[in-house]
């Protein structure tokens, strides 16, 4: 089953411990994008301005990505320029530029209203909201967001958080939506929300899931090399999702084996800058490093309890 993704589409200025990119291929619908395109079709929704080349737009159309969403207009695209020190598990933002943003009313073309797997990426929630208002009844909608909308629009994001089956953050962003600073606190403050499935990603400490009744706990893989963390997210997003269309399965179970799967596409998006890891990464060096995942973190009982 395909994929509607809302979100940005952005020309990134990243700056790690290791180098430094100008205005390279970013943003959370793009990263969604094409990670969950090693899955399932997928169409994409958002907004560029005259000065997005069109090498990218030829780059996502490589990967069968469906563009009739993408529009462009006069004005800049959206640009974010971010800062990584040694700690990689965080990002801090130095510049925001929503430009062809700032006037975006997302129109969901008629083909797409019939989405049955919607991701409502990092945007802002009052562009979340159109979209729940345009599409039907899809069967399983994910969100994410990031603490610029936590800190500039709480109320639209907590009403999208509360219309959603799964909800998707980081760990600092957890903390600073509910007020909490122990996580577990945390994860139950924002449950309360109203959200079914809470997925809050830790960086290189993995992934938490939690809902009413149950927690799973996934590792990241354990990498000697990481360049640039922007994308893990929604790389991981796009995985996460991917997966789950291309199963057309929600339960539980498959909840849990797509995180795995979420998990090792952030790995790989972490390993260069930009999407280049996402340009050269094969369906085969997914299914390998998922089975070394598997062996990482099974164990067997050989001891009474
Ligand atoms: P992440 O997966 O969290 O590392 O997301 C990084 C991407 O988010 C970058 O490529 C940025 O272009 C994009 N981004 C940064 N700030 C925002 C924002 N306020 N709204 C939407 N997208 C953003």
């Amino acid at each position: 089953m395909s994929i509607l993704v809302v979100g940005s589409v952005a020309l990134d200025s990243v700056e790690t411990p290791f180098g430094k990119r100008e205005r390279v291929l970013g943003g959370s619908a793009t990263y969604f994008a094409t990670s969950a395109s090693f899955f399932t079709d997928v169409n994409l929704v958002a907004v560029v301005g005259e000065d997005f080349p069109q090498e990218h737009v030829d780059f996502l159309r490589s990967r069968d990505i469906d563009l009739t969403g993408l529009s462009r207009v006069p004005g800049e695209t959206f640009h974010w320029k971010g800062y990584y020190g040694y700690d990689l598990n965080e990002a801090q933002t130095l510049e925001t530029h929503l430009n062809v943003f700032q006037h975006f009313k997302p129109r969901i073309p008629p083909q797409y209203a019939d989405a049955e797997y919607l991701i409502l990426a990092n945007i802002d929630p009052e562009l979340q909201l159109e979209v729940l208002k345009q599409v039907k009844r899809p069967k399983l909608v994910a969100c994410d967001t990031m603490n610029f909308w936590i800190s500039s629009k709480p109320e639209a994001l907590k009403e999208v958080i509360s219309r959603v089956d799964i909800f998707i953050i980081n760990e600092s962003e957890a903390r600073q939506l509910s007020g909490e600073v122990n996580l577990v606190r945390a994860a139950r403050a924002i449950l309360a929300m109203g959200v079914k499935n809470l997925v809050v990603k830790r960086g290189e400490y993995g992934v938490l899931m939690f809902n009413g009744s149950s927690l799973f706990a996934a590792p990241a893989y354990p990498l000697e090399e990481v360049f640039d963390p922007t994308g893990a997210g929604d790389t991981f997003a796009g995985g996460f999702m991917g997966y789950l269309a291309n199963i057309g399965d929600t339960s539980e179970e498959a909840i849990r084996q797509a995180i795995i799967f979420g998990s090792v596409m952030a790995s790989f998006n972490v390993e260069a800058f930009s999407l280049d890891r996402l340009r050269t990464l094969t369906y085969p060096d997914i299914e390998a490093r998922y089975r070394d995942f598997k062996r990482m973190t099974h164990f067997e009982e050989v001891g009474g309890l």
